[in-house]
């Protein structure tokens, strides 16, 4: 059994666990990571140990090192290259590592060694430290494949165990020799390296153990999220079908269609007329949240007019303000203000900030709608004089299913999904929102939109935009 049919039967899981890739990959990247640092300590223990020593025997095994370094960016490059779906593929470059793994390591453990036998005097100072940086790098950087780092560590081990008894062989010391003191001090330098050795795989191994618990816990609530986003999807396409028809009925029947109605009849009717356009409304939100969430939401930007987005806003909320006697007013732009968007969506945007400046706003009060160029920005404003936000409210403002007065005595209706919804869509738009407000006295909320200029009309529907300075 070589040494490698050693370590494979020590830990089985090098061939067929599925982490094998991963630490495959790992060990290549900080061995390609870090071949300068090594390269660089290599070369400055070389020119160190020249100045002192032989130095044409130095510089020999230098090169032997170098080599090595070679043989080991030519195999990153073939794990690079491999997929890890390829096992065989897997074994062989496992197999390089392990084979240039013992090759480095001989030749470090040479050059070292090298050096400590060229040392008249006692107390292998210079090698041995040489030696625990080795096997210190090895431990910090290796400990991705245990096997590995026993591999080279042995190899440094033996090293080791050789330097220290070079002198007891050349002198043969009685045991009160401070010969044995240095013999005994390396035997235990080497127990710590390997029990730092130990720690930093252990490390490694709870590290990587962490992950996959984290990859494991991402990928049930990603799970989690595709079953809500469908059974929403579902759910709301089934309640839109018959909700549509239920408020159709209801609409006929208000006005006559199946014979005059009684008088007591008729509240009753408004009453569910009113909660199915409450359902439906919701049931939008919520097809529109689980697009948005879902990226499913089209998106077709076309150069548009900032006052025409406003005017047309305006327009069809215009019958909502009037029924609770608030008066819409309208400032625009008077230089010109594009904007790049998604009409169908940037009115829909509008029509959430319009209807809720309205609503929460008191009979006989004015909501503002204003249309201004500020640098390179058009920032359309909705101010009006209601009810007004308390300070620090913003999460709950612009949170899902989240109203600020969320009591069951609160006057005006909704879903506390239009402000969320509003700032996805805006955010698909690059555009920003936010609001000032003041208790009992307003609020204004503005959003903003990156102003564009210089349209080409272009055959067809198409248009060239470039952004405005
Ligand atoms: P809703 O369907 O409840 O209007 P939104 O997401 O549009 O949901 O708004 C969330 C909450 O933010 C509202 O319930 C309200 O508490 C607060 N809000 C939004 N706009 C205004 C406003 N113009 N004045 C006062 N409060 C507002």
């Amino acid at each position: 059994m070589n040494a490698l049919e050693m370590f494979q039967e020590g830990r089985p899981d090098w061939f067929t666990s599925e982490g094998r890739e991963q630490k495959i990959k790992e060990y290549i990247r900080l061995a390609d990571k870090l071949v300068w640092k090594r390269q660089g300590s290599f070369l400055a223990a070389s020119v160190l140990t020249a100045f002192y020593f032989d130095a044409v025997s130095i510089f020999t095994f230098y090169g032997i090192v170098v080599l090595t370094e070679v043989l080991d960016l030519h195999l990153g490059r073939a794990a690079r290259n491999w997929d890890g779906s390829d096992a065989i593929v897997g074994r062989k470059i496992l197999k390089r590592i392990a084979v240039n793994t013992v090759l480095s390591a001989v030749a470090i453990a040479a050059f070292i060694i090298n050096i400590a036998l060229q040392q008249e005097a006692t107390g292998h100072f210079t090698p041995l430290f040489f030696l625990i940086s080795a096997s210190v790098f090895a431990a910090m950087y290796n400990s991705q494949m245990s096997g590995i780092l026993l591999l080279r560590l042995s190899i440094y081990g033996a090293a080791f165990l050789y330097i220290a008894l070079i002198d007891i062989f050349k002198f043969f010391p009685p045991l009160s020799s401070t010969i044995w003191l240095e013999f005994w001090t390396i035997v235990f330098v080497l127990y710590f390296i390997a029990d730092i050795s130990i720690k930093f795989y252990t490390g490694y191994e709870q590290q990587m153990k962490y992950v996959a618990l984290l990859k494991e816990e991402n990928e049930r609530t990603k799970t989690a999220l595709e079953v809500k986003s469908r059974f929403l999807s579902i759910v709301s396409h089934e309640l839109r079908t018959p909700l549509t028809s239920i408020i159709g009925s209801l609409e006929l029947i208000r006005r006559g269609h199946g014979g005059t109605l009684p008088d007591n009849v008729k509240p009753v009717l408004d009453i569910a007329a009113r909660n199915s356009q409450r359902l439906a409304s919701l049931v939008e939100d919520l097809l529109d949240l689980q697009k948005l969430e879902a990226g499913e939401m089209e998106f077709i930007f076309k150069p548009i007019d900032a006052n025409d987005l406003v005017q047309e806003a305006v327009e069809s909320a215009e019958g909502y303000a009037s029924k609770l006697g608030i008066t819409v007013e309208t400032e625009f732009c008077t230089e010109p203000c594009q904007i790049s968007g998604e009409n169908k969506r940037l009115v829909q945007v509008m029509n959430n900030l319009l209807s809720n400046a309205i609503k929460f706003s008191d009979e006989g009060s004015t909501v503002t709608v204003r249309v201004e160029v500020i640098g390179a920005h058009v920032r359309i404003s909705v101010e009006d004089q209601g009810v007004g936000i308390p300070e620090g409210s913003r999460e709950v403002v612009f949170g899902k299913f989240t109203q600020v007065d969320a009591s069951d005595i609160r006057k005006v209706g909704g879903t506390g999904l239009g402000l969320n919804i509003t700032e996805q869509i805006l955010d698909r738009h690059n555009a920003v929102i936010d609001y000032v407000s003041e208790v009992g006295v307003g609020s204004t909320f503005f959003i903003e939109f990156d102003r564009i200029k210089n349209v080409k009309a272009l055959p067809g529907d198409r248009k060239e935009i470039t952004q405005a300075a």
